[in-house]
């Protein structure tokens, strides 16, 4: 702080060094002279906005000539930006530090083509960690163009390759994957170090090229698929069963998406499939079976180990065969390198938990698995299906009668009821990358704690009960002719009226035979209502869906539970 005792400087550093955060300051006073404090400075923004407030209260200007000077490109300032940058950068203050890596890279003079490369991988980072993945791979292409050293290049594959993996781009990310490798020999990193980085390469390697063959295997049986028979009451399971109701088809904006073939009823089971993989977490292997993953109190044990436990001598004779042989797990993988399960289509897989009597239960998360038929359901916010599990296999019904011709959804998250659509949109967007176009959104559906219990929707009975338009009718209304503005037909919404009457007897029926624990006759109650209210009425309303949370409640009870 030596050239700094008195004069204009220290005047302007006391007055702004309340607004300097430390890592600023520490970049500041390590500048070497005024003329650099200066430029620095007048870098940082909100130090700018300072300096102006400055000039105003001195009244005078400062000279022109001076001003000039901070145009120019300053290799000595620009390293200093990038530490600030890189400071930020660690803290995790992701838009901080761009900005820093940005005045870094305007003030780089072009001569420093490797500071430059730098600053550019630098802003790939920031990028990446803030899912912005279409740009940080064009920064990554930027910085490889601009003599970006050779020894540190395994970093920028690397990023590259985990850039196209979160855009499920498989093909390249296996490429980039391999490149890495290749970079790794030219690091100077020590030994060991390197060693343990191709490690975990090679297992995203390996990772890539099985997810990528069953990618393949599953569109070609898709293809070819005959219907089976599910053998949904019996222990032994068929491998995998899709009811003949649902298509698959495929367009260039959807990939692969599932379709009502024919109309389907409210129940019907549409997919049953065992995992191509599967993983249960290590804390359930003395209590659930390696292989179907069902919990058991009279466990078989391997002949080898005391790691896990089997159900019976078939799931043992099963394991030892095939995946209990080797080291190398799949999800296990999946799991210890924190991957997202979508990008490799995988389900989590789970069991409701009760805890003593009256308890609601709660859906605990014991595995994961690789169900390559369930991940080609698209997503909706008020989702057509629901799942759970037998052991490991994943069950799906349908929780709404669907027509012949739309598509047949699952959720991948957030549910329309629970979560405002901008959120709903956000959540989708950063993590599976697509605007969600789903009826609740599109028609922008109220919250269930918005919803207007005061007013009634209607299905208008015009054209032969075609007419697609909702009547809206007050809770109080008078009349019992509606007219519809679109059709200009009248609807009775008398018998609709009575209707709603009997379904409020028959929710309550419904509910206490849940609570009582008769899961069967409580689903063919709540169904019942369902069926009631679709007659005359079209949701989104609050009894519905209470209706549906109900079916939906009962249908999971059919999976795996457990009473702790
Ligand atoms: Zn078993
Ligand atoms: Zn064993
Ligand atoms: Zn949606
Ligand atoms: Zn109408």
């Amino acid at each position: 702080m030596d050239g700094m005792k008195s004069g204009f400087f220290l005047n302007f550093y006391q007055k702004i060094r309340n607004n300097l955060k430390s890592e600023e300051i520490q970049a500041f006073t390590e500048s070497n002279s005024n003329q650099e404090r200066f430029n620095f400075a007048y870098r940082v923004s909100h130090v700018h906005d300072r300096l102006k407030i400055h000039r105003h209260e001195r009244g005078s200007p400062l000279q022109p000539d001076k001003d000039e000077i901070f145009f120019y490109k300053d290799l000595k300032c620009a390293m200093e930006m990038k530490k600030v940058g890189n400071k930020f950068f660690q803290n995790q203050q992701w838009m901080e530090a761009l900005n820093f890596y940005n005045k870094s890279y305007i003030m780089m003079p072009k001569e420093n083509s490797t500071d430059i490369s730098i600053i550019f991988a630098n802003r790939s980072a920031v990028l990446y960690h803030t899912q912005q993945y279409d740009a940080a791979l064009k920064e990554i292409e930027r910085a490889v163009d601009e003599n970006y050293p050779k020894d540190l290049m395994y970093k920028l594959k690397e990023r590259k390759a985990r850039c196209l993996l979160a855009k499920k781009n498989h093909v390249e990310a296996l490429k980039a994957f391999q490149e890495d490798v290749k970079a790794l020999d030219d690091s100077s990193l020590p030994h060991e170090k390197k060693m343990k980085l191709e490690r975990d390469a090679q297992i995203m390697i390996k990772l890539m090229q099985k997810n990528l063959e069953i990618e393949a295997k599953t569109k070609k049986s898709l293809k070819t698929f005959q219907v089976k028979e599910a053998k949904k009451d019996k222990k032994e399971v068929v491998d995998r069963f899709i009811c003949d109701a649902v298509s698959f088809e495929y367009t260039e904006s959807e990939g692969r998406f599932a379709k009502a073939g024919k109309d389907i009823k409210l129940g019907t089971y549409l997919v049953q499939e065992k995992p191509h993989v599967a993983c249960l977490l290590q804390i359930y292997s003395q209590t659930h079976c390696q292989t179907c993953f069902k919990r058991t109190n009279v466990p078989i044990t391997c002949p080898n180990c005391a790691d896990v436990i089997f159900c019976s001598e078939k799931c043992r004779d099963e394991a030892l065969k095939t995946f209990h042989q080797f080291d190398f797990d799949f999800i296990g993988s999946l799991v210890y390198h924190n991957l997202q399960f979508t990008q490799f289509n995988a389900h989590e897989i789970s069991e409701l938990q009760y805890k003593g009597k009256g308890d609601v239960g709660t859906s605990t998360f014991i595995g994961g698995g690789l169900y390559p038929t369930v991940a080609f359901f698209n997503h909706s916010c008020d989702p057509g299906v629901v799942r759970y599990f037998n052991g490991n296999v994943i069950m799906v019904r349908a929780l709404k009668h669907i027509p012949a011709g739309e598509v047949v959804a699952e959720n991948y998250g957030p549910i329309f009821t629970q979560v405002a659509r901008e959120e709903r949109q956000a959540q989708l967007m950063k993590q599976y990358h697509f605007k969600c176009l789903c009826k609740p959104c599109l028609e922008n559906w109220p919250m269930f704690r918005e919803m207007d219990d005061n007013i009634l929707r209607f299905r208008c009975d015009g054209h032969n009960r075609t007419c697609k338009n909702v009547l809206l009718v007050p809770l109080d209304v008078n009349e019992f002719m509606i007219k519809c503005i679109e059709c200009g037909e009248s609807t009775n919404i008398m018998k609709g009226l009575k209707a709603l009457q009997d379904t409020d007897m028959i929710f309550k029926a419904a509910t206490r035979l849940l609570e009582a624990g008769d899961t069967k006759n409580s689903l063919g109650k709540f169904v019942e209502n369902l069926d009631l209210m679709d007659q005359s009425l079209v949701p989104p309303f609050r009894s519905y869906h209470l209706t549906q949370q109900g079916i939906r409640r009962c249908i999971i009870e059919f999976g795996n539970k457990t009473f702790l």
